[in-house]
Formats: C-alpha cells, sequence, structure tokens
C-alpha cells in the first residue's frame, strides 16, 4: 500500500482514536473527525459509562501502538467479584487462580484523551471536532458532515473511509440504506436499560469499599455493579427492566419508590450513595443492544470498525477490548498487504479473519449477563468457580475457565474461547450436580475428568454443529 495515502476515520471514541494513532504510526496520513467538542476542552458524558474494565484483548490493541504502560497509569487492578448478598455480606470471587490474571478499572475520558494527546503528537495526523458526519458517499470515499460551530456542510475525502462511529454509526446506516448491495444487519435489545449513580470518595478520601474488585449485587432479575474510580470514587451501575415488574424503570417514578427499591434489593449500597435519588432522576437511561452486520466494507473504499461494526451487550467488560483487538487484526492483516495496492482484499481479508470472533463475543456478553444477575450468587456456581480458580492455581498451564480464555488469553480468539469455554461449563456442572466431583478425589483426578467430559462435548457438538 502507498503510503502517502489517506486514511479518513469517522468518530474519534476509543476505536478511532486508537486507529487514528497506529494508522499513522504505519505511515499514513489521517483524518480524524469527531462530531462532539474535543472532550480535553469540554467535560462530557455524565452519567454515561464513566470507566471500562479494561483486559489483556485491549492491552494488546495499546501495546501495539505504544501507549500500553500509559494506559497503566491510569488504571486499578480488580483481582475478582465482590459479591454483596441482601444481608450485606460479601465474599471476592476471583477471576482467576493464577496470581497475574486480573481486569483494570479504567476511565473512558481518561483514556480517549490519552489516545487522542497521542494521535495529536504524530505530524501525519489531523483532528477535527464538532463536526457530526451525515452522509457518506461509499463509492467514492467521501463523507459529508455538519460543521455545529458554524452550521455548514463540508465535505471530506479519503482514499478509504473507515467508519469508528460507534453503535449508532451513520457509517453503517448508509450502508443499510444503499441497496445496490446486500447488506445484513440485526439489531437486538435486552428488556433492561442501564443507569449510572456515584459512590462518592470518602471523606478526606480514599475508597468507601474495597477498591480491588469489581462489586456485584446480583438479584436475579437486576443488579447493581460498581468499579472503582482513581478519585476515590465509584461508579455504579443499575442494570433493571424497563417494564414488566414490580420494580422496573416504568415504576421507579418517584423519589419514594426509588428509595424504596435501593433499601430493599441493596441496602449496604444505599448507605454509600448519598446522592442516590437525585442521581437517578438526573441520570439519563441508556438502552443495552447487540448488533451485528455484513460485510463490514463497501466497495473497498469504506469499512466498519468497533461497536460501529459490532456493538455489544457490557456483560463481559469486552466491547472496548473487542474494538482495541480490531486495531490488532486489522493491523496484522494490513502486514499481509505491506507494499501491495488492494483496499478491497484488506477489508474482505480482514472481516473474514475478524467476524467469527465478534459474533462470538456478542453471544458470550449475552451468556454473562444471565450468569452475573442471576447465577453468582447460587451455591452450584460458586462451587464451581472454586473447582475453576483450584485449577487455575495449581494448574495454571492446563486449566483456563471460560472468563480467563475470554479475558486472558488473547492467543486464542473469542470464537475458540466460546466453544472451548461452553463445554468446559456444561462439563463441570454436569459433574457436579450428578454427583460425580467427589470429596475423596485428587485435584488432579478432578482435572482428569472434567478434561475428559469436556472434550467429549465438543467432539458431540462438532459432529451436531459440523
Ligand atoms: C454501560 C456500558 C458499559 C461498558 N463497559 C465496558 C467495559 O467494561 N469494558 C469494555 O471493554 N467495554 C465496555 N463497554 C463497551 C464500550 O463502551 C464500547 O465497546 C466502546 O466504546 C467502542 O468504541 P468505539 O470507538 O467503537 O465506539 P464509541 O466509543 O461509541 O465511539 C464512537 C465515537 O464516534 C463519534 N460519533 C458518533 N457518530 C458520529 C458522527 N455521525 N460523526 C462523527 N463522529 C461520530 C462519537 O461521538 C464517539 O466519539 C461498555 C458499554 C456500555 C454501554
Amino acid at each position: 500500500m502507498t503510503k502517502k495515502q489517506n486514511i479518513l476515520i469517522i468518530g474519534a471514541g476509543l476505536c478511532g482514536s486508537l486507529l487514528a494513532l497506529r494508522m499513522a504510526q504505519r505511515g499514513y496520513n489521517v483524518q480524524l473527525v469527531e462530531k462532539r467538542p474535543d472532550l480535553r476542552k469540554q467535560h462530557q458524558d455524565a452519567g454515561r459509562s464513566i470507566n471500562l474494565a479494561l483486559s489483556d484483548r485491549g492491552l494488546k490493541g495499546l501495546r501495539l501502538a505504544g501507549v500500553e504502560e500509559l494506559a497503566k497509569e491510569l488504571c486499578i487492578p480488580m483481582l475478582g467479584r465482590m459479591i454483596h448478598d441482601t444481608e450485606g455480606t460479601t465474599f471476592l470471587s476471583k477471576y482467576s487462580g493464577r496470581k497475574d490474571e486480573f481486569i483494570n478499572s479504567i476511565s473512558r475520558p481518561g483514556l480517549n484523551m490519552l489516545l487522542l494527546d497521542e494521535a495529536e503528537k504524530m505530524p501525519n495526523v489531523e483532528i477535527i471536532f464538532n463536526k457530526g458526519c451525515k452522509s457518506v458517499n461509499l463509492e467514492n470515499a467521501s463523507a459529508t458532515f455538519k460543521d455545529y460551530t458554524t452550521d455548514e456542510e463540508v465535505t471530506y475525502r479519503g482514499d478509504v473511509v473507515l467508519g469508528t462511529d460507534g453503535a449508532g454509526s451513520v457509517v453503517r446506516k448508509n450502508m443499510f440504506n444503499h441497496k445496490k448491495f446486500l447488506f445484513s444487519f440485526s439489531q437486538e435489545w435486552l428488556t433492561h436499560g442501564y443507569k449510572e449513580i456515584t459512590i462518592p470518595a470518602a471523606e478526606g478520601g480514599g475508597y468507601r469499599t474495597d477498591k480491588g474488585a469489581l462489586h456485584i449485587w446480583p438479584r436475579g432479575e437486576d443488579m447493581l455493579i460498581a468499579l472503582p474510580n482513581l478519585d476515590g470514587s465509584f461508579t455504579v451501575t443499575l442494570f433493571l427492566p424497563y417494564s414488566n415488574s414490580d420494580y422496573c424503570f416504568d415504576t421507579l417514578t418517584t423519589p419514594e419508590m426509588v428509595t424504596e427499591y435501593f433499601s430493599k434489593e441493596y441496602p449496604d449500597a444505599v448507605a454509600l450513595m448519598p446522592n442516590l435519588v437525585e442521581e437517578f432522576f438526573d441520570n439519563p437511561t441508556g438502552p443495552l443492544g447487540t448488533i451485528k452486520c455484513s460485510p463490514w466494507n463497501s466497495y473497498g473504499k469504506t469499512l466498519l470498525l468497533g461497536d460501529a461494526a459490532h456493538a455489544i451487550v457490557p456483560f463481559y467488560g469486552q466491547g472496548m477490548n473487542a474494538s482495541f483487538e480490531d486495531v490488532v487484526v486489522f493491523d496484522e492483516i494490513l502486514n499481509d498487504f505491506e507494499g501491495k495496492e488492494d483496499w478491497q482484499k484488506v477489508f474482505y481479508e480482514y472481516e473474514k479473519a475478524r467476524k467469527k470472533d465478534t459474533d462470538a463475543i456478542a453471544d458470550l456478553a449475552v451468556d454473562n449477563f444471565h450468569e452475573m444477575k442471576e447465577h453468582t450468587a447460587s451455591p452450584l456456581f460458586q462451587q464451581k468457580r472454586k473447582l475453576e480458580t483450584a485449577f487455575e492455581a495449581e494448574f495454571p498451564q492446563e486449566y483456563y475457565s471460560k472468563y480467563s480464555l475470554v479475558t486472558f488469553k488473547e492467543a486464542i480468539t473469542y470464537s475458540e474461547a466460546l466453544k472451548k469455554g461452553r463445554a468446559q461449563d456444561k462439563a463441570i456442572l454436569n459433574l457436579i450436580a450428578d454427583g460425580k466431583i467427589t470429596e475423596v478425589m485428587s485435584l488432579r483426578e478432578k482435572l482428569e475428568l472434567v478434561q475428559k467430559e469436556t472434550n467429549a462435548i465438543m467432539h458431540d457438538d462438532e459432529i451436531a454443529f459440523g
């Protein structure tokens, strides 16, 4: 590929800004256009996904662009899930039996600002704010934007357009409406929405609860989670049905109802959220959905990446991680085509390599929605987790739980993690439920039994699904 080519990237969120940095490092001229004002100059996003869980796949993307260490300065390690029951009793369920495996809480605006700063340092990157993409000419790689400061329209053109404008992507909508090629699209909403609330820092600084964990209050249908921030606060997210339940967004319409619901379900959390009622009504309620589409590319001129191509529900903490992994996979494909001028082939090969994996993480994320809100508190699930962490601690090279395969083992793909992880889960749960794992067995014997059962299930699945 000729390195002086111009790449027009639409959307300077997490994926777009990392992609801009990496494409510039590869020698391309990059124009990165963002509809919102520069978040380094204007505070935004109150009440919307303020912090995120960053794990190994995301770190790999940051490493590729040489910014992993800078990002780590913004990270707070979370070693496991701190489960809170209705009595306020807590216990820590570790993410892994291996000591060096944990996830990190990181500020979304903090990370986005870091990536913008690093991209902007490159002489071949131009970042343009306050211009929202209105339409894309898919056949000639140009896009028209509305300038929100002047109200005027402006058109930018590249050799290719990379659409990283998030779940509501205008680039993707242009493909959907284009009609000259077959474009498949699906969007599935969960019955639940989310709302963010704050646990402020303790008076005089410090954290009001353990900062080294992702806190969960699983309640069957509903759930509260909390992730720590560097300033001593926690961002709490409530996941609640919109309707058809005694307590849902449709019924929590008065301060009394909100207080009643939280005091009943999350008494220990209420004590930590002095501004609960005010924030509940001030902060927006966000929907949660899965978007799948194909093809991601049109005419070898435009390509979708990140949430624009594959938005997922947040229950595996993998949306951003997957978007950063997109950049890694795209970069690998570019390596294969070094010196050859063929974007059509690059885009095609990229989707061929990547789509099955983003489909897999989308499905895994929905699985984890049910696991987190319903199963994390169940004795059977806890027995399974205990056994898995024991396997990981004792046989670190031989056993990876589904969670570890997805979160910590970036050398294998999401689709492989799904296949093996689901079979393993089924195997362990069946063996425990059938009483086949007994106290008299050694840990090695238990591991061998689980491996044997897992292989049998994977074999059966292969026969059934080809
Ligand atoms: C509640 C919640 C919690 C989450 N938690 C996690 C987590 O713990 N871990 C994790 O890995 N992921 C998490 N995610 C997912 C993560 O937020 C996304 O996967 C990630 O932000 C995707 O990055 P992106 O750059 O593709 O999209 P975005 O971050 O949405 O960025 C898109 C950018 O494009 C801009 N844009 C939009 N339209 C236009 C336009 N027309 N013209 C120009 N610019 C435009 C937007 O302003 C934005 O800056 C969570 C998501 C939610 C909703």
